[in-house]
């Protein structure tokens, strides 16, 4: 979706954002409410008082969307998760982890925060209301008690809704964390809680087209038709998202079954530190076609030439410089085993900031593996995407 989003302030130093579909939202659900639900339940008062509370619930409706979002930032953050903004859209909100969690029990205390929120809000509104009702009932607080009960039955409502166990809701998250601790694959546990997703979004549309042809044919009442029709839409939002999660997963899974040693190249060609970087274009990158070379001396990798270093570098200089000189120095996390999965390979790529890791074995380079050689493997396999983890 490419609507503009508007900062609206901060929240446990998080920058809260609107999404444009959210003033559809705001405004479908004042008018709902000023024209349906509000004069139905309190009749007799002026058109512009059911619009002024209709507004004002409206608002203290995306306030519960918006602290339910909080809980689960604010459990987040506990464990160092950053988390860079909220987003209120047209199907209410979502925090933006910067990381996946990283453990299965910090991920189902994540997930579980929101819905407590939200049923510990409904069960305060319910409360709330009944207070005042005793209290009040003479005093022409009526007002109160309905705005009262109705957030009571929202935040409720948006607390259950939520526990649904499918994948990406926060119940599909709880069905993902259990998944993950049993068989130890966050990957598959997200395949396999975004499968439940997909089954409860076709059910929820299955549903909802009921409630639509149940209402058409005068067995159930008219007004049964909007919420068929809200469940529609929310069950194909949940189908969508779950089948892109499934889809973004299955590559990792195919790449954590595959070892660095199945997809590295085997012939490795090293340079040597004093060489000038004439030579080694001259004898090596010409005759490969470019690539990257482990630069290495008395069986040390000291750091690795590729054609960016060279590139860098005028062509004047190529005879006076060293490759000691313009190589990339290495660090320990450059060398890797090959007996590691290409995920595990990748994660390193990612974390390092290197575009090739060198596969060692009993002192030995034994090989090279690239992010080019990984996607074109993937590409052989048919797989479409590489989905590195870390956005969600
Ligand atoms: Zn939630």
């Amino acid at each position: 979706m490419a609507f503009p989003n508007w900062k609206i302030g901060h929240a446990l130093g998080i920058p809260i954002y609107l999404h444009a579909s959210w003033f559809a939202v705001f405004f479908f659900l004042t008018w709902s409410l000023a024209t349906g639900y509000l004069p139905e339940t309190m009749p007799g008062l002026p058109v512009p008082r059911y619009w002024g509370m209709g507004g004002v619930a409206a608002l203290l409706l995306f306030l519960s969307v918006l602290l339910h979002e909080l809980g689960h930032s604010y459990v987040a953050l506990r464990y160092q998760i950053p988390i860079k903004q909220i987003t209120l859209f047209i199907f209410g909100g979502m925090a933006h982890m910067g990381k996946e969690p990283p453990s299965p029990r910090a991920e189902f205390l994540i997930a579980i925060a929101g819905p407590v929120v939200s049923l510990i809000l409904g069960a305060g509104c319910f409360g709330g209301s009944l207070a005042v009702e005793s209290l009040f009932a003479q005093s022409g607080a009526h007002g109160l008690i309905v705005l009262g009960s109705l957030l009571g039955m929202v935040n409720v409502q948006l607390g259950l809704f939520n526990l649904i166990p499918g994948f990406p809701l926060d119940g599909g998250r709880i069905l993902r964390a259990g998944l993950w601790a049993r068989n130890k694959n966050f990957d598959r546990a997200t395949s396999q809680a975004a499968l439940a997703g997909i089954g409860f979004g076709v059910a929820l549309g299955l549903i909802g087209a009921t409630m639509i042809v149940g209402a058409w044919s005068g067995v159930l009442e008219q007004s049964i038709a909007t919420n068929g029709s809200w469940l529609i839409f929310i069950g194909t939002f949940l189908f969508a998202a779950a089948l892109a999660s499934r889809r973004q997963a299955a590559p990792r899974i195919l790449l954590a079954s595959v070892t660095v040693r199945q997809v590295m190249v085997h012939r490795v060609i090293t340079l040597l530190p004093d060489m000038s970087v004439q030579d080694a274009v001259d004898h090596h990158f010409v005759a490969q076609g470019g690539g990257e070379f482990p630069v290495c001396e008395e069986g040390k990798v000291l750091g690795l030439l590729t054609v960016r270093e060279v590139q860098a570098l005028p062509t004047a200089l190529w005879p006076w410089r060293l490759v000691r000189e313009i190589m990339r120095p290495t660090s320990p996390d450059f060398r890797i085993p090959p007996d590691w999965s290409i995920m595990q390979a990748m994660d390193r790529m990612a974390q390092s900031g290197w575009d090739c890791l060198v596969v060692m074995e009993h002192e030995q380079i034994v090989g090279l593996i690239t992010r080019s050689a990984i996607a074109q493997y993937l590409q052989l396999r048919g797989s479409e995407s590489l989905g590195v983890r870390g956005e969600g």
